[in-house]
């Protein structure tokens, strides 16, 4: 489009927007990533673009694993640059080996498998329950085989998984080692006790649409001094991610935050997209990834500046926590008056609901028209296919294609 037939556009747009603006109707709905992004981070950003010779000293990412493993009630904290290496981290530091199987739910990122394919070790998949859409303990029993080595359970929406105990149990019996994927559950509590603590490792992630936000991170946990050696390991090896990539990364940062989270964005957007260019825009999963093909600069570890915002973010975490929460039992009273199945809160847990997941009737997912016009809200679809953001379906794990099927997910962070 040229600029004249682009400024027109963008002029009929925006005059919708004052339209509705007028009438007091909504003209913007809740973002559901990058909401916990405020202007204090985005200074922050700022600065660390303007002071390049620091990006690669040690300091803030030494203080960013105390602070996590601390708050997290973990031993040992390492820092990456998503959660999925983070799970290269762990697959590397358990000792897992070409041949190897490892057990994980039939309803996750397609990077989870990607991180085992990528070091040779075999993935079975076995089917989630839909109370928690965590692993169903009894599916999993029956695909362990000789071969198998570890189990990967997660923590999905902000909730603490049902079989969470009843897992570790299992493979404890069985000699299995046991990885905790909480990427989108972190910060929620089991027993007093943040989750990630009981199996022998965990990754989180701080990726953009996550409980805390530096656009792109991760961390790996662990309370095991062998473990943590080894962690150690692949972290020293790992390289920082170059000063190209790492200056989108912090100009993005005030980009996710003028599109999605401020009030005004319904404009700034527009502004933005139209200004910027749009390979500066740096995006979590790339098309290979969706194949299964390792980007070239996969492995990266968290450098200076990304490990200051996390800390920035960790210092707000326990707040925005705490809202989530509070807009969950919005959502809770909604489910009873129209008669859906609320998700389980385990007893002696304490969820953090990244998002409020509910099954509904297929047609209401592939449309979503009504959300917005009855509550408000553009619902998420996690999760898309059983391998998110792929279609590719895993056979034999019907609950978790069901899943795929019904289950949209609700803000829990509306301003
Ligand atoms: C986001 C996510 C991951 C991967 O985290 P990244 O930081 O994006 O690599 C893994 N598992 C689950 C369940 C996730 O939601």
């Amino acid at each position: 489009m040229n600029k004249v037939a682009s400024a027109v556009a963008f002029g009929r747009r925006q005059a919708k927007n004052l339209v509705k603006l007028a009438q007091g109707n909504l003209v913007v709905a809740p973002s559901l990533g990058s909401m916990t992004l405020e202007a204090d981070d985005v200074r922050l950003a700022k600065q660390w673009l303007n002071s390049p010779r620091e990006w690669f000293r040690n300091e803030e990412t030494k203080q960013f694993h105390e602070r996590f493993a601390e708050w997290n009630g973990s031993a040992h904290a390492y820092s990456f640059m998503s959660g999925r290496v983070a799970l290269s981290a762990i697959i590397h530091a358990l000792g897992l080996q070409p041949e190897d199987e490892v057990i994980i739910p039939g309803y996750t990122c397609v990077v989870v498998p990607n991180a085992f394919d990528y070091a040779g070790v075999r993935v079975v998949y076995a089917d989630i329950e839909l109370d928690t859409y965590g692993l169903d303990v009894a599916h999993v029993e029956s695909k362990i085989t000789a071969k198998t080595k570890a189990i990967l359970l997660h923590h999905v929406y902000g909730l603490v998984c049902r079989d969470y105990e009843k897992t570790i149990e299992l493979a404890r019996a069985n000699n299995l080692l046991v990885i905790e994927d909480c990427a989108q559950s972190t910060g929620a509590e089991f027993c007093g006790r943040k989750i990630g603590n009981l199996g022998d490792a965990a990754f989180y992630s701080s990726e953009q649409s996550k409980i805390f936000n530096t656009l792109q991170g991760g961390v790996a946990t662990t309370n095991d001094a062998a473990i943590a050696a080894r962690l150690e390991d692949f972290y020293n090896r790992a390289p920082y991610p170059d000063e190209a990539r790492l200056t989108k990364h912090l100009k993005q940062i005030g980009y996710n935050y003028h599109t999605q989270k401020h009030p005004q964005r319904w404009w700034r957007r527009d502004v933005m997209n139209l200004i910027s260019a749009p390979d500066d825009i740096l995006i979590s999963t790339n098309k290979g990834e969706e194949e299964g093909i390792k980007p070239p600069d996969y492995g990266c570890k968290m450098p200076a500046p990304v490990a200051a915002l996390a800390i920035n973010q960790l210092n707000k975490i326990d707040a925005f926590n705490a809202r989530r929460r509070e807009t969950a039992a919005r959502w809770d009273a909604w489910c009873d008056e129209h008669e859906y199945n609320k998700p389980l809160v385990i007893e002696n847990s304490l969820p953090t609901f990244l998002r409020y997941p509910v099954m509904v009737e297929p047609e209401r997912k592939r449309d979503r028209a009504w959300a917005l016009t009855e509550l408000g809200v553009a619902p998420g679809v996690w999760f898309s296919g059983q391998l998110h953001p792929t279609t590719r379906r895993v056979e034999g794990c019907d609950k978790a294609a069901h899943a795929v099927a019904g289950c949209i997910n609700f803000p829990t962070l509306m301003s």
